[in-house]
């Protein structure tokens, strides 16, 4: 990086404060995995209690996706792909501290009709009524990820078009309310995932990517940090 550049960035910085990060997590399991492509999709519930005591010690709020853009320091709390685990481990961990959490589900994980071939083929994906009793709950929020997981800029824009329009029509009947909020798989998207998100009137779009959102920036898709315990 050239000096004028590195300057330029640090005026950037300064001008435009960190106003909170978007945590982007997966599993939440009692014990990780030996495999380490694995293990960097899994935090266990005490890990995870004590970051969130840690942030709120600093004077962190945690938010749900739809405070924002709000005034910080915040965290929004957010799981990728519809993990069972995150019913059973992470959701009573989360409603006892009274944290606000977002899961971005991929519909072909729900009741396992898809298996989740990044763990061996498990069935990993939580049911249609744990969906559901989820969706009744107010710290909650549910966004869509896909019907089948692909990296959308491999695909062509009419496959794109099914996959994203696709899950969120279906997580819609799922639960019988709109989806406002996508996230990419793998953060891979592309000039037409942006067109197509923008055409279905998604109020925001995230990336895996990007560290903490400062001030100023509220562009989409938003930027999140990759939460690993490792
Ligand atoms: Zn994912």
């Amino acid at each position: 990086m050239s000096i004028a550049s590195k300057i330029t960035r640090k005026i950037y910085k300064l001008t435009h404060p960190v106003e909170g990060e978007i945590w982007m997590l997966h599993r939440v399991v009692e014990r990780q995995s030996e495999a380490e492509e694995q293990r960097e999709l899994e935090v266990t519930p005490q890990w995870l209690e004590r970051e969130i005591n840690d942030y709120k010690q600093k004077g962190y709020r945690f938010v749900s996706l739809d405070e924002l853009p709000c005034r910080g320091p915040w965290v929004v709390v957010t799981f990728d792909d519809g993990y069972r685990d995150n019913y059973t481990l992470a959701y009573p961990l989360l409603k006892r501290l009274g944290v606000p959490f977002t899961i971005y589900v991929t519909t072909g994980l729900i009741d396992n009709k898809m298996e989740a071939w990044w763990y061996a083929g498990q069935a990993l994906g939580m049911s249609l009524d744990e969906l559901r009793a989820l969706a009744a709950e107010p710290l909650c929020t549910l966004g869509a990820h896909t019907v089948s997981h692909p990296k959308l800029n491999t695909l062509s824009r009419e496959q794109q078009q099914a996959e994203i329009e696709g899950s969120k029509r279906k997580l819609e009947a799922m639960i019988g309310r709109e989806v406002e909020h996508f996230s990419f798989p793998h953060g891979a998207h592309n000039r037409d995932t942006l067109d197509i998100c923008n055409s279905l009137n998604l109020k925001t779009t995230v990336k895996s990517w990007g560290g903490p959102l400062r001030r100023g920036e509220w562009p989409n898709p938003l930027p999140r940090i990759d939460k690993q315990q490792l």
